[in-house]
């Protein structure tokens, strides 16, 4: 029994419609999976109608854009109520000021470099949610880098004088917000540095206290020692454990279970959730 609990569509930054992620997991031995697009659940019901066709137990979840002090933090959320009024507020204000903030990164990248919003916008697919993989892929097309990992690793990095954030909840009010819709909060790559700065164990506890579930502990952005921190908090707090790929299609080298959590895991987080 293995889940690959963190995976994307086109729905946000993956590259593949719902259709052809879903027919790739059916491929891969895995006995089911989670589509966690970033800040929205519209691929659910599409997700669920083809995990039921090819017999592979789908748990619907969505990765939600946080942040404090500058920190950015991603907190999955498993089983939450895709109508929740609370949730999805601050939901929606993440999602516009991502519209605003790509468009501010993409006047200034203009300056130096031959792409227009227009362009950006022939990447963004139908109803999704808008992030630097598209402005990348923008990139890619007008030629000034070959991949989006390039177009990450230079002009779209933290560190770029183009470099813009945008606006996300709090962290620890992001947990209360889940669980009070019924969701089941997990932390995402918890301490991937290669992005940029990450959590501190001072707001991981802050966030456990506020009812953090669970810590996706196997995930490729974690080093081994940090990996170990991980599971003494997971230990001393009883909390879920899960791994997972963090599935973009081929919008980055992430390959569909790589890693993964188990069915034991996965029946935790129904528990959870009611269920
Ligand atoms: P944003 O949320 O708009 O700031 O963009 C960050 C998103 O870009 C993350 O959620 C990742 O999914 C994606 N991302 C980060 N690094 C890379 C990379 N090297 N290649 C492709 N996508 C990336
Ligand atoms: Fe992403
Ligand atoms: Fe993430
Ligand atoms: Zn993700």
């Amino acid at each position: 029994m293995a889940y690959d609990l963190h995976t994307h569509s086109a729905l946000s930054d993956g590259t593949q419609t719902v259709d052809e992620l879903v027919g790739e997991i059916a491929g891969t031995g895995l006995t089911g999976f989670a589509l966690t697009d970033h800040d929205t659940c519209v691929g659910w019901t599409r997700a669920a109608e083809l995990a039921d066709v090819y017999g592979l137990d789908f748990v619907p979840g969505m990765e939600v854009s946080c942040a404090t002090s500058g920190l950015s933090v991603h907190l999955l959320s498993y089983y939450h109520d895709p109508e929740n009024t609370d949730l999805f507020a601050e939901i929606n204000l993440a999602r516009d000021s991502r519209i605003t903030r790509a468009q501010k990164m993409v006047d200034l990248i203009a300056v130096d470099y031959p792409v227009t919003w227009d362009l950006v916008q022939e990447h963004v697919g139908e109803e999704a949610t808008v992030g630097r993989p598209h402005i990348a892929d923008a990139l890619v097309t007008a030629g000034c880098v070959s991949t989006r990992s390039e177009a990450f690793a230079t002009i779209l990095t933290p560190a770029s004088p183009y470099y813009v954030s945008h606006y996300a909840v709090d962290p620890v009010k992001a947990v209360k917000l889940v669980r009070a819709a019924g969701g089941v909060p997990v932390m995402a790559h918890p301490f991937a540095r290669s992005r940029g700065r990450v959590a501190s164990v001072e707001l991981l506890e802050q966030m456990i206290d506020a009812g953090l579930c669970g810590l996706e502990i196997n995930h490729r952005d974690n080093a081994e020692d940090d990996r170990a921190v991980l599971r003494v908090l997971a230990q001393k707090h009883d909390l879920i454990v899960t791994g997972a790929s963090d599935y973009h299609g081929a919008g980055k080298p992430n390959r569909l279970g790589e890693n993964t959590t188990t069915g034991q895991m996965v029946e935790r987080i129904r528990e959870r959730a009611g269920l």
